[in-house]
């Protein structure tokens, strides 16, 4: 291989890189946004319960507050009964005190039965505290570690974009322009000829073509259009293609 097609090839690698980095890097934020929802819907959770607590004890204060009138009308009733003129007065008397009595148990019992909700919410409110507490520690770790695999990747990325500038200054302007050419419509401009195959579609090569790419002329694939080039370092081995067609010249998806 000549130098100029040695930085053709490694311009592939290089942008074939540079394009999992990207993809990398764009699912980045998902992750983060993630890690967000799941920390809102527990302080979802905690706000409910403590919005049900809340509800609860206006419903108890309104309850003392009915219990207080009704009491304050029995007062009112036992000092009317004390100088009533009648039998049927004192009677009516009587029969309203005893309503009032157990309108005043209905609402003990109301009142017990909202004590009884309060604690189980209270409880409910101190385990999505709990939760919420510790996975906002585990969310704030997670942060960091995706904060520092993002600034690493972007520190990869320029690493990478400055070998791709290096590596595309010693290339000619027209093999660029052909390679960006066909990167653009293929995914990969180049590919490797093995076993008289191109490796990025597999179709056999004619053996004039074949011959001519083995010589080091950089002509393009006649079935998928891609530049070939012989690499004479690697020695043919019919056990070796799939793999090396893998990691080399991945074939059109
Ligand atoms: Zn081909």
């Amino acid at each position: 291989m000549n130098d100029e097609l040695l930085a053709l090839v490694q311009l592939q690698e290089t942008d074939q890189n540079i394009n999992r980095l990207r993809q990398e890097i764009g699912t980045l934020p998902k992750k983060l946004a993630a890690l967000e929802e799941k920390l809102a819907g527990q302080k979802a959770g905690v706000d409910e319960a403590s919005k049900a607590i809340k509800e609860e004890e206006t419903k108890r204060r309104r309850l003392e507050s009915d219990l207080k009138d009704i009491q304050q009308k029995i007062v009112k009733f036992r000092e009317q009964s004390s100088s009533v003129k009648t039998n049927e007065q004192y009677h009516a008397l009587q029969h309203e005190i005893s309503y009032a009595e157990a309108e005043i148990r209905r609402i003990e019992d109301r009142e017990l039965e909202g004590m009884e909700r309060s604690e189980q919410l209270e409880n409910r409110l101190r385990t999505a505290q709990q939760e919420l507490s510790d996975n906002s520690k585990v969310v704030e770790i997670e942060k960091e570690s995706v904060r520092r695999a993002s600034e690493e990747q972007q520190k990869r990325l320029t690493a990478l974009n400055e070998d791709r500038t290096r590596l595309r200054a010693q290339v000619s302007e027209s093999i660029l322009t052909r390679y960006d050419r066909i990167a653009g419509s293929r995914g990969t401009a180049l590919a490797r000829v093995e076993g008289q195959r191109c490796l990025g579609c597999q179709m056999a090569l004619r053996p004039q073509l074949w011959n001519q790419v083995r010589s080091g002329d950089l002509l393009p694939c006649e079935s998928c259009g891609r530049l070939l080039y012989f690499d004479n370092e690697t020695p043919p081995d019919p056990e070796d293609l799939p793999a090396t067609h893998r990691n080399r010249a991945p074939a059109e998806a």
